[in-house]
């Protein structure tokens, strides 16, 4: 049962060949057997998953339905949920349990979704790997000595490894497109404005938006369905109508215009990966796609601009976490050393960082030069993307320049860290949406994914792109094992 899309899950569920507490069961299994190798899960909530599973059996036999009924799904730790422990990853926030749930998870358990815990993710969602996390790293479920990609990392790798149906995932650079990438699983991060960001931890305010990993393009509509819409809790959400996103899947490509950029097809991307990519998107030209060339020609100045920007918003977002008003305090003399003793002893180095280069960005005699130059070159980046989707519907590109890389590889140098998300934080500066992709294997055995770009509230195109590709091929069914170590 583990082995099942979404889509599947919930046509068995609702044809009565299983009960969602049998399925619950199934992964609380899955996830006692294989999350102690891949420790996708920072808190399980095992009896709540049960009680909420119980619930949805009753409620479907007396009749009732509900979009997600029954189905058993993971939640990123960044996302506040009531009464449940929601560390976003970090030291300063152990024990925290939020008096209210986010709109998203709100809006999943109003589906009748069961929630089987919150995932690992990196400090604050800042990292692509999660090995900035303030408790453990998350395993790659495709090889356990491999990061998981982050940040997050948890939600990625719990799907790749069967222990959740679906999951949610926050992206701010690539957070959710990077790790379902390396994990072998469908990325989707919506428009900016299409997803309520009430209640998911505030990183990087311009660019944060909350996404889905899944194991198909139909899951993500499934998905995205039920957690779409305006909300009068969270200004920057659109209020435009949310179609049906499953309804456009009918696997037509034909005449659908490709774009490949070829900014993104440049030195230090691993040839096996653009090998699969360029192939993808041959198939979809084998579909009735037709492809151009393209240039998004501020693609370098991507990286770069987003780092002065998600680090300048860090350090303004990250100034409530000061032991007064959540989680953990270190209590001292005065005022002054219980911030610096619990900021100082409890948020972990890639923060500190960012806080401090998003700072340094803001101070005055610096502002000009970097965060203004920063945003000018922003609108620049959003321009590119608007002229291109004058001339093509869809932009294809590699999700990650390589597959996933070795745990303690890349952790001492940060520049080297960053580079993993060049493909992906161009999207976020210009609000544009995305969907990543499973599209072939490297020779170590290890997943590429292949990344769709859209306009910002043209994801249901992405996805009947996605579902279409999917249709036929069949990387999105293969398994990892992650087998008992042997000796
Ligand atoms: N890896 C990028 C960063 O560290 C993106 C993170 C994210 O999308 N949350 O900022």
């Amino acid at each position: 049962m583990i082995d099942l899309t979404l889509s599947e899950v919930l046509d068995r569920l609702n044809n009565g060949a299983v009960t969602s507490v049998a399925l619950t069961q199934a992964y609380l299994d899955r996830i006692r057997q294989a999350d102690p190798r891949v420790r996708a899960f920072l808190t399980l909530t095992e009896e709540l998953a049960l009680e909420q599973a119980a619930a949805a059996d009753t409620r479907r036999a007396a009749g009732g339905s509900a979009p997600l009924l029954g189905v058993p799904l993971a939640l990123k730790d960044v996302l506040a949920t009531r009464g449940i422990q929601t560390t976003a990853g970090s030291r300063i926030l152990q024990g925290f349990k939020p008096p209210y749930n986010a709109t998203a998870v709100q809006k999943l358990l109003d589906a009748g979704a069961v929630i089987l815990g919150k995932t690992n993710t990196d400090e604050f969602a800042m990292g692509s790997s999660t090995e900035n996390s303030g408790y453990f790293t998350t395993h790659n479920p495709w090889d356990l000595e491999r990061v998981p990609g982050g940040s997050s990392g948890g939600s990625a790798a719990a799907v790749a490894a069967g222990m959740a149906a679906g999951a949610l995932g926050t992206d701010t650079g690539g957070s959710v497109r990077q790790p379902a990438s390396l994990c072998g699983v469908v990325g989707l991060k919506p428009g900016y404005g299409r997803i309520s960001r009430y209640g998911a931890f505030a990183y990087a305010s311009s660019l944060d938006q909350i996404g889905t990993l899944s194991r198909t393009a139909r899951d993500a509509a499934l998905l995205l369905n039920v957690i779409a819409g305006p909300d009068p809790l969270d200004s920057t959400s659109m209020p435009i109508p949310v179609p049906d996103y499953t309804a456009a899947l009918d696997g037509d490509v034909r005449g659908l215009r490709v774009g490949l950029p070829r900014e993104y097809f440049t030195a230090g991307i691993q040839p096996e990966v653009e090998a699969a990519v360029r192939a993808a998107v041959e198939k979809l030209a084998s579909l009735g796609a037709e492809v151009v060339e393209i240039s998004l020609p501020h693609m370098s100045y991507g990286l770069p601009v987003y780092y002065l920007i998600a680090t300048a918003e860090c350090s303004a977002n990250m100034a409530r976490f000061d032991g007064v008003r959540y989680g953990q305090r270190e209590d001292a003399g005065d005022m002054w050393e219980v911030y610096t003793n619990t900021r100082g002893h409890l948020l972990g180095p890639e923060v500190k960082r960012r806080i401090m280069l998003g700072t340094y960005a803001l101070s005055a005699g610096y502002y000009d030069a970097y965060y203004r130059k920063a945003q000018e070159v922003r609108t620049l980046i959003r321009e590119d993307f608007d002229r291109a989707f004058e001339q093509v519907d869809v932009i294809a590109t590699p999700a990650t320049p390589t597959t996933a890389f070795k745990i303690g590889e890349k952790i001492g140098d940060p520049l080297q860290m960053y580079l993993s998300d060049v493909y992906t934080t161009t999207v976020n500066l210009a609000g544009a949406a995305a969907l990543s992709l499973p599209c072939g294997f490297d020779g170590r055995g290890l997943p590429i994914g292949l990344q769709l770009i859209g306009p910002a509230f043209e994801e249901g195109r992405l996805l009947r792109a996605g579902d279409a590709y999917q249709r036929v091929t069949d990387w999105h069914i293969h398994r990892p094992v992650v087998e008992e170590p042997t000796g």
